[in-house]
């Protein structure tokens, strides 16, 4: 596979520092809300960046940090008048959910930052060992100047980084406006934890570094997160971590470009702010989000528009439709199709090829898009034997192992529904036909489409 690596700034051969098994960190969500339809064009896009290593035949261990104490948190709990628990539990439950939802595979371990208090003081006595640390007012942080290779990743000038007024939000005295706090000292109404450095709690930038290290080791393969993440946030992870260690942290760095709504950025006052929930709501479903998530090239901005929403609906619409079609058609036409097969072989090769290219997943789609055409176009001709169909079964298996599209959920009809159909049948047999569109109607409006064959009446419900 060849990948985009932020730290260069070039396409790379991608090669694991263990052959065969690759060891990602992805940085993950801070629990105080519902995860936005922009964190999840980041978590999507990682996640097919883990089936494309797979599907490329790597192992992967992947790691995701839980943020369950961080400033949002601290400030929702003040406002709230909650516990740490109270405030946190209900939207870490909500993330796995949403996760599953949109068929984000599990990573092996989502560490939480209050379960790794003890790792994090030892990595900040490391830094302190070392004379990265200087003490002020009761907060530790990490001196900047003293770690030379600091803006490597971001490319930024010192001087521009200097410049930058909102370089940390917080309000503790630091020497240097770079620095950050490694330990934040105790304040009232706070949660807080004894350390050697005092009572107090861990930095944000911190729990990254601790839990890689303790899960994947000093020097690892790839990280992953958005853009914005790259400066202080990543910045601030190599300069911890290879601070501490003194080995190389990451050899290959990759960021995802921004989710856009109607090409302006997310926010809650300009009314364009959603959250996965928000859209099923709004009755859309999730795989067709999904898809539009997945469409774009993780490095070019994602639009999301209803409109959008609505063609990745009718997308899904053709494959779901191929799906029934095969399962409707079932046939023990003996022989073979070899101008299918070598289709087949060929485009399952062009989605492999595609991704392998930094994710080319424009390349991957139209792989699958022209498969589900020309499968069509053999169903009418009645020139797909069994054994094609088992081919293009197997191939679909593995495109799907990376989409996550084809399998349809469970649909349960309504007996109500049922009686319905039943009941539009036996007004045909009896020629009130009034009767019979009238029951179609109905159906329609309830999202229930029929078809009318010779073998009967089929139906299917509308997506989104
Ligand atoms: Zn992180």
């Amino acid at each position: 596979m060849r990948i985009y690596n932020t730290l260069s700034r070039r396409i790379e051969e991608f090669e694991p520092l263990e052959p065969g098994h690759v060891r990602m960190y992805t940085c993950g969500p801070t629990v105080y809300d519902y995860a936005h339809i922009g964190n999840f064009r980041s978590y999507v896009w990682e996640d097919l960046l883990r089936r494309a290593l797979k599907l490329h035949g790597y192992r992967v261990t992947q790691v995701m940090n839980i943020t369950d104490i961080e400033d949002k948190i601290i400030n929702k709990m003040a406002e709230e008048g909650l516990t740490l628990d109270e405030a946190t539990a209900p939207f870490i439950e909500a993330f796995f959910e949403d996760l599953d939802t949109l068929r984000i595979e599990r990573a092996e371990h989502y560490p939480r930052a209050t379960d790794h208090l003890q790792e994090m003081i030892e990595l900040i006595g490391k830094l302190r060992d070392r004379g990265l640390t200087y003490d002020s007012k009761g907060s530790l942080y990490f001196r900047i100047a003293a770690f030379e290779a600091y803006g490597r990743l971001s490319n930024l000038e010192n001087r521009q980084i200097l410049s930058g007024v909102s370089v940390d939000s917080d309000e503790y005295e630091k020497d240097d406006a770079r620095d950050f706090a490694l330990w934040k000292g105790v304040r009232p109404g706070e949660p807080s934890w004894p350390s050697p450095f005092g009572e107090g709690r861990p930095g944000w930038h911190l729990e990254c570094s601790a839990m890689s290290l303790e899960y994947l080791g000093e020097s690892f393969d790839l990280h992953t997160g958005g853009v914005d993440n790259i400066f202080p946030h990543h910045e601030n992870e190599i300069a911890q971590s290879e601070g501490a260690t003194g080995k190389p942290f990451v050899k290959y760095w990759m960021h995802a470009a921004h989710l856009l709504v109607d090409n302006e950025k997310m926010s809650k006052s300009k009314g364009n702010f959603y959250t996965l929930r928000d859209l099923l709501e709004r009755g859309h479903e999730p795989r067709a989000l999904r898809l539009l998530l997945l469409a774009t090239h993780y490095r070019s901005q994602t639009n999301f528009t209803f409109d959008a929403l609505a063609q990745s609906t009718s997308e899904l619409q053709r494959i779901d439709d191929l799906t029934a079609r095969l399962e409707r058609d079932q046939t023990t036409q003996a022989g073979s199709n070899e101008t299918f097969d070598t289709k087949v072989d060929e485009e399952a090769a062009e989605f492999e090829r595609s991704l392998g290219d930094d994710l080319n997943i424009s390349g991957a789609l139209g792989a699958v898009f022209r498969l589900v055409r020309d499968t069509h176009v053999a169903l009418d001709k009645h020139e797909l034997p069994k054994s094609s169909r088992e081919k293009l079964a197997a191939a679909f298996a593995r495109m799907d192992g990376v989409l996550a599209l084809f399998e349809r959920p469970e649909v349960v009809l309504d007996e109500e529904i049922e009686a319905l159909i039943v009941r539009r049948t036996e007004a045909r047999k009896s020629r009130d036909f009034a009767e019979a569109d009238r029951i179609r109607d109905e159906l329609e409006s309830r999202g229930i489409l029929l078809e009318d064959s010779p073998d009967g009446t089929i139906w299917k419900r509308r997506l989104g």
